[in-house]
């Protein structure tokens, strides 16, 4: 049997924190346990949050944490081109247009959340003519670019993926995928002719990663990431989602909210070994 890949994709826009640290070791120790290898690749696409600076400090803070990847590593902000190939293929099936809607309309008309809580978009664009969508991408009007996620689905049929845990050597385990609560998703932005969705989807595919280890925070997103494998005919990839760690409020730690960052622990004395047994007691 071959080796199999995974990888560890964080997006360089601020420091790295404990939870990353998790997220990070969880990758490498599974990859061990399965005889495989642990890629990192640099998540940067948001052209605005990205800094080098932060992509070059998490070469340092995972060297430090002993981590060790195959050059070269890959760079979302490289592979435009790759994302821009896949939309082109979503597009000529006829599942993705413009939409023009600003943040406030949505909010404004939104039917619901989605499983992040954000507003659900109520489908406003889906409904414009061809005619209508030229003139006003002839005129210079901004566009992101959706997934009609329900003739998606119309095309795929139900959908399902195997999940793997809470140890990475449990027996797989058949869940049924549910992209409908996200609705119609963004694959390309404003600034950018991506999404993290369509991004992840392809650089997985690209990279031939087999286990994708990722923070439940992002179980529920797995759901568009299969309905997109699917359309683009990519290979079907084993999901682990290892658990979050928590500040003393019980909330999911993260940099907005003040947790420490891996480098400051390490300023203030913390070894490897501490930020192992920190994990461990969470
Ligand atoms: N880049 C994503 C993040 O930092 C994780 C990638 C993934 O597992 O999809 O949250």
């Amino acid at each position: 049997m071959s080796r199999p890949l995974l990888r560890f994709a964080p997006s360089p826009n601020g420091p790295l924190h404990l939870g990353h640290a998790l997220s990070a070791l969880v990758t490498w120790d599974a990859a061990e346990k399965l005889g495989g290898t642990a890629l990192l690749r640099i998540e940067d696409i948001d052209r605005l949050r990205c800094k080098p600076e932060f992509t070059d400090a998490i070469f340092e803070d995972l060297h430090w944490l002993g981590l060790d990847w195959p050059e070269p590593v890959m760079r979302q902000s490289e592979r435009f081109g790759a994302y821009r190939a896949a939309a082109r293929e979503l597009e000529e099936m006829g599942l993705l247009y413009p939409c023009f809607c600003t943040r406030a309309d949505i909010a404004a008309r939104a039917e619901g959340t989605d499983p992040d809580g954000a507003p659900l978009y109520p489908g406003t664009c889906r409904h414009l003519g061809a005619a209508e969508r030229q003139a006003r991408l002839a005129r210079g009007e901004k566009a992101q670019y959706r997934l009609d996620t329900g003739a998606a689905l119309a095309r795929t049929g139900a959908l399902s993926f195997t999940v793997i845990g809470p140890s990475i050597l449990d027996r797989p385990q058949i869940r049924y995928a549910r992209p409908e609560r996200w609705g119609d998703v963004v694959l390309q932005r404003k600034d950018v002719p991506t999404s993290y969705h369509l991004s992840v989807v392809v650089d997985d595919a690209a990279q031939g990663i087999a286990h994708v280890t990722r923070g439940r925070d992002l179980e529920a997103a797995t759901d568009i990431h299969v309905l997109l494998q699917m359309l683009l005919g990519l290979p079907e990839i084993r999901y682990h989602f290892h658990p979050l760690l928590r500040g003393a409020d019980g909330e999911k730690l993260s940099k907005s909210k003040g947790s420490p960052s891996l480098r400051q622990l390490r300023d203030r004395g913390w070894t490897r070994a501490d930020i192992l047994r920190q994990i461990r007691r969470n």
